[in-house]
């Protein structure tokens, strides 16, 4: 019997991962907030796929966390602060060697849900996929990419794999998945609460060069001091080729702020401050972008952290 996929958080990466896997066949179920959630999924009869203009609804079969069964494979797809409330209200229904996909861009709550689930193994992935709800239960899948998935513990690949080549899901194991982590971790802060701040596209960060080479030097430093020296490699450079390949676009973050949402900044930049003041390391300008990011947040009357 294939093992089942349990699909936590039917958001934007959660459907698009669930609505593949069933194409697939792969067995698979959801795991939505609540049982008003599931009445209004059940009215909706399944998570809509839109993909090259098409779209294509899946009856992905779904439950609530208080649901009985047991789970062996665990995909979640929270936000980072949703995270480790979720996996919580879930955790008593893991099995012995359950696995866990942990999906949230940024890090500290890949250690948070770690620590909630002991006995379980974690995997922890960095997507370049892209995607987004136009609706309740329905996404578009906006940008192509790839993951990359691996345990910093252990560094042989699952069997289930196999499951993702199946669905056509973009990967490849990656035994420095901390790196990789770190690397994005890093160019997000420097890019994306500037363009929050300026007001701008990414291309705008053109114009505000020094400020960019500043924060590229503090988290250079960081990076080195916390044992990361791979994902410090020319970040300048790889920032400012981000920026201009990217020159249209307007940031994961800027689109956050704009559509009233709240931000990942704790375990984006917020991460970064703290781990810097762990490490006893003083890096004035990144403290002060977090400062003027939380209280640019606090005056539209968003959550600052
Ligand atoms: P999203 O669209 O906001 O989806 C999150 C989902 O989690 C929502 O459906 C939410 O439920 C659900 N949820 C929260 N708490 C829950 C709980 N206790 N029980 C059950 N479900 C719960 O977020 P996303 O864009 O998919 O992002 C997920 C993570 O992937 C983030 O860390 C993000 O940075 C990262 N990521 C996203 C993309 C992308 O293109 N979207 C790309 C790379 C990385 P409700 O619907 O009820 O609110």
């Amino acid at each position: 019997m294939p093992t089942t996929w349990h699909v936590l958080g039917a958001g934007s990466l959660g459907t698009l991962w669930a609505t593949r896997l069933a194409r697939a066949e792969v067995p698979v179920r959801l795991i939505v907030r609540d049982a008003a959630r599931l009445q209004a999924y059940g009215v909706a009869g399944g998570l809509t796929l839109v993909e090259h203009g098409e779209s294509q609804c899946y009856p992905v079969p779904a439950e609530t966390p208080d649901s009985g069964e047991p789970i062996n494979r665990l995909l979640v797809a929270c936000k980072a602060y949703d995270a480790e409330q979720a996996v919580a209200r879930v955790a008593p229904r893991l099995a012995p060697g359950a696995e866990l996909i942990l999906l949230q861009n940024g890090l500290g709550s890949q250690d948070a849900v770690a620590a909630q689930v002991p006995q379980a193994r974690c995997i922890c992935a960095s997507s370049t996929e892209g995607a987004f709800r136009d609706g309740d239960w329905r996404v578009i899948f906006a940008g192509h990419g790839y993951t990359w998935l691996g345990d910093a513990g252990h560094p042989v690949a699952p069997i289930w794999l196999d499951d993702l080549d199946a669905a056509g899901i973009p990967h490849q194991w990656s035994t420095d998945i901390l790196t990789r982590l770190w690397r994005k971790l890093a160019l997000n802060c420097a890019i994306n609460p500037l363009t929050v701040l300026h007001d701008c596209r990414n291309g705008g960060l053109q114009d505000h060069h020094c400020e960019v080479a500043t924060l590229c030097g503090e988290l250079t430093e960081l990076l080195e001091r916390c044992g990361q020296p791979a994902a410090a490699e020319d970040l300048q450079s790889e920032v400012e080729r981000v920026i201009h390949a990217t020159a249209a676009n307007y940031s994961s973050m800027y689109q956050d702020v704009n559509h009233r949402r709240r931000t990942e900044i704790s375990y984006l930049l917020g991460h970064a401050c703290k781990v810097a003041s762990r490490h006893q390391l003083n890096l004035p300008h990144l403290n002060q972008l977090q400062q003027r990011l939380r209280t640019h947040l606090h005056s539209l009357g968003l959550p600052s952290d």
